[in-house]
């Protein structure tokens, strides 16, 4: 039987970078960025925060990319990292469809929606009308994939009748500029829902473990 999800998307930072002398990412930040007008001799505990504040207000972007961040996200909907990819400037690995078998799929869907009930008519081979809901369709969904993996059908032919709402798991790398830009796109009122809500509660994240970057994003 096919596994509902609803509101179930979720994030796992995996690495923020930070330098080798053990420099916070706003530190690392301020080290690079006073390269400009070898100011360095004007670092002192504390100013990284003034100083990375100073380049974000002013729009000096092109400093903040010295650092990055890794993101593992589970529990989304191929849908999800449809749009997700679309943002050239960061790294990506997903899982992959043509090699994992979705025997056993999870879909997510819309958290509004009652998937148990039934609300379309399906016309039969034999001109009998039924009404099924969203779950008995993943699950016929579901037994249609099974049915042409035990004819043989290997994961990557056999996906090609998978919804677009199946989950997935994908990891992605970008630096603080470019998840500035995808937080303004994806975070915004006219983002899917999906992405919205797993981006929102990433944004909330960050703002707490990473001070200044991202705090302008609301
Ligand atoms: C609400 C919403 C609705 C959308 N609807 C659709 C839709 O209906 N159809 C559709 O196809 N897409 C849609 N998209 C995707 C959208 O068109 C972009 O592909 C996606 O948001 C990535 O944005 P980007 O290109 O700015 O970002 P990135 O690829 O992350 O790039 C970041 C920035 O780098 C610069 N950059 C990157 N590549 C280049 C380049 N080659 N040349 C010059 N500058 C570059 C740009 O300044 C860009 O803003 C939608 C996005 C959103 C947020």
């Amino acid at each position: 039987m096919a596994n509902i999800l609803k509101n179930a998307g979720s994030h796992k930072i995996l690495a923020i970078l930070v330098g080798l002398k053990g420099e916070s990412p706003l530190e690392l930040i301020e080290l690079c960025g006073r390269t400009s007008y070898q100011s360095r001799d004007r670092i002192t505990p504390g100013s990284a925060e003034k100083f990375v504040e100073m380049l974000r207000n002013r729009g000096h972007e092109s400093v903040l990319e010295h650092s990055c961040m890794t993101v593992e996200f589970n529990n989304v909907s191929r849908g999800f990292t449809h749009e997700l990819v679309r943002h050239r400037l960061a790294s990506f690995t997903q899982e992959s469809t043509r090699y994992v078998d979705e025997s056993n799929f999870y879909v997510v869907i819309p958290p509004d929606k009652d998937e148990s009930e039934k609300i379309v008519e399906l016309e039969l081979p034999d001109g009998k009308k039924i009404k099924i809901s969203f779950k008995e369709w993943a699950d016929l969904n579901e037994q249609m994939y099974r049915g042409l993996r035990k004819a043989g059908w290997v994961p990557q032919d056999a996906r090609q009748i998978l919804p677009i709402g199946i989950k997935s798991q994908i990891v992605v790398t970008a630096n603080f500029r470019e998840w500035r830009h995808i937080f303004k796109l994806r975070t915004s009122p006219s983002a899917h829902w999906e992405i919205r809500y797993v981006m929102t509660n990433l944004l909330k994240d960050v703002q707490k473990r990473i001070p200044v970057i991202f705090d302008d994003i609301t």
